[in-house]
C-alpha cells in the first residue's frame, strides 16, 4: 500500500455497527460491562473493552492504531500534549540517578523540561549535534536514553538516526526520537533503527492547527534489560509489548495526560490528508527558501537547500525534502521585527504544522527563558525569524515576502 492509501486504510477498520466510514466521537467518561467479572478482566488486563476514558478510549484507539501502524510500530500511546508525549516517553523508563544524552537543538519546551526533571534527579548530558561520534564519550552506566529531535526545530540539523541508533544499541540504550517536524511522509524512524517515536500531533498530524495532543509509538523492538530497567521487570511477561503496557498501566494513566476524544477525533480526520499536505508544504518550502537565497538583505536556512550542511542526508533520508520549517537571518532584531509585521498573509504565532504559514521571532518568545549559550546552541539568533511554511498558493507567499522585505531593507536605509 502507498503513502496516501495507506493514511486512509492502515490500522483502520470501518465501525462495524453502523458502517460509519469514520471512528464515530465516543464522548464519553465511563464504559459499562455486562458484569462486575468483565468489568474486573478489563481492569486486569484479561479483557478487551473499555472502562474509563483516562485508560482508554475507542476514539482514541482508533487514532492511536493509525498512527502506530503507519509508522510500523506495534502500537502507541496518545496524550493530551506534545510535551506530555516527550514526558511519559522518558519516565517511564527513568529514574533518579539516570541520565538522558539529548541534542542542544531542541525545541525550547523540551529542553525546559529536561530542566525541571533535575529536581527529580534526571540529569540531561547536552551535545551540539547527535552522531555517534559526539554521544559515545558522554555514554556511562547511568545513561539511560538518547533522546533526539530528527529535524531540530528550529536549528534544521538532521540526525543520522541509523548511525546513532547502531551505536546506542551497542550499549543496551534506546534510541527515542520526537520526529514532530519530519513527519512519517519524510521517514519513518522505526525502519532506521530508532525505538520509541513520538509525535506532537499538534503539528502536521493533526494539520489544522486546531487542538493541543501528542502520540508515542513504539517499535516494539528494544530488549529491556531488568537490571538496568527495573520498573520493566513487572511488564516483561507482556513480551515485546512491555513498554507500552508499563505506560498505560502506570505513569501515563496515573499522571492522567490523556487525549480527548474529540481531539483524537480532528486528529484522525488531519491524518488522512498528511501526504497532500506535506507534498504541497515541502514544495512551497523549497521554493520560498529558493527566492530567499536570492533577496537582498537576509540568510535563510533550509536542509533541503544545497547550501545547508545537512542537504545530502535530507537526500539521502528524506528522498531530497527538506520538511515544512525554514528560517530566516535579518540582520537585526528590529530588522526581524519589521518583516515579521510586514508580512500580510502570514501570520506571527507559537506553531508549526499549520495550514497557514506561521512565523515567530523565537528568540524573544519560544526561547525567552534560555541562557544565550543555549539560544546559540538551539540556532537561534537575535535576528532568526521561524516560517513554518503552509499550502497557500506560492506566487501569493513569494509576493508577500519580497514585498515586506524591501519594505525592511528601505526603512533600515532610511534610520
Ligand atoms: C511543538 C513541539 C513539541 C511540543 O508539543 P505540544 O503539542 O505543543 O505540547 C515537542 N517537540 C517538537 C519538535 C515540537 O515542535
Amino acid at each position: 500500500m502507498e503513502f496516501n492509501t495507506a493514511l486512509l486504510h492502515r490500522g483502520f477498520e470501518i465501525d462495524k455497527k453502523t458502517g460509519a466510514t469514520l471512528t464515530p466521537i465516543y464522548q464519553v467518561s465511563a464504559f459499562s460491562q455486562e458484569s462486575a467479572e468483565q468489568l474486573e478482566k478489563v481492569f486486569n488486563n484479561k479483557a478487551t473493552g473499555f472502562a474509563y476514558t483516562r485508560i482508554s478510549n475507542p476514539t482514541v484507539s482508533s487514532f492511536e492504531s493509525r498512527v502506530a501502524s503507519i509508522e510500523n510500530g506495534i502500537g502507541a500511546i496518545a496524550c493530551s500534549s506534545g510535551m506530555a508525549a516527550v514526558t511519559m516517553s522518558l519516565l517511564n523508563i527513568l529514574e533518579a540517578g539516570d541520565e538522558i544524552i539529548a541534542g542542544s537543538g531542541l525545541f525550547g519546551g523540551t529542553i525546559d523540561l529536561f530542566s525541571d526533571l533535575k529536581a527529580f534527579g534526571i540529569t540531561t548530558k547536552f551535545v551540539e549535534h547527535i552522531s555517534a561520534e559526539s554521544i559515545e564519550p558522554l555514554i556511562n552506566n547511568k545513561t539511560k536514553a538518547v533522546f533526539t529531535e530528527l529535524i531540530g526545530n528550529p536549528k534544521l540539523d538532521i540526525v543520522d538516526i541509523k548511525e546513532v541508533s547502531e551505536l546506542v544499541h551497542k550499549y543496551n540504550i534506546p534510541l527515542i526520537i520526537d520526529s514532530t517536524t519530519a513527519t512519517f511522509y519524510l521517514i519513518r524512524p522505526i525502519d532506521f533503527g530508532a525505538d520509541i517515536v513520538i509525535h506532537s500531533s499538534s503539528k502536521y498530524i493533526n494539520g489544522g492547527g486546531n487542538s493541543i495532543s501528542g502520540i508515542i509509538v513504539d517499535s516494539g523492538n528494544f530488549k529491556w534489560d531488568t537490571d538496568k530497567y527495573k520498573g520493566m521487570a513487572e511488564y516483561k511477561k507482556y513480551g515485546k509489548f512491555a513498554y507500552l503496557a508499563k505506560l498505560r498501566n502506570g505513569i501515563w494513566r496515573n499522571v492522567g495526560c490523556c487525549l480527548s476524544p474529540f481531539n483524537a477525533f480532528l486528529n484522525s480526520v488531519g491524518l488522512e490528508t498528511l501526504g497532500l499536505r506535506m507534498e504541497r508544504i515541502c514544495d512551497n518550502a523549497l521554493k520560498l527558501a529558493k527566492y530567499l537565497s536570492t533577496a537582498d538583505g537576509v540568510e535563510v536556512n533550509y536542509p533541503a537547500l544545497e547550501s545547508s550542511p545537512y542537504y545530502p542526508l535530507a537526500k539521502r533520508m528524506f528522498n531530497g525534502k527538506g520538511g515544512a520549517i525554514l528560517t530566516i537571518r535579518a540582520g537585526s532584531k528590529e530588522r526581524a521585527f519589521n518583516l515579521i509585521n510586514n508580512l500580510k498573509y502570514s501570520i506571527n504565532a507559537t506553531n508549526i504544522g499549520d495550514v497557514r504559514t506561521l512565523v515567530i521571532h523565537p528568540s524573544s518568545t519560544i526561547y525567552a527563558h534560555s541562557t544565550e549559550a543555549q539560544k546559540q546552541s538551539a540556532g537561534v539568533y537575535e535576528d532568526s525569524i521561524r516560517v513554518s511554511v503552509g499550502i497557500e498558493d506560492i506566487k501569493d507567499l513569494i509576493e508577500d515576502f519580497e514585498q515586506a522585505i524591501n519594505k525592511m531593507n528601505a526603512s533600515s536605509y532610511n534610520s
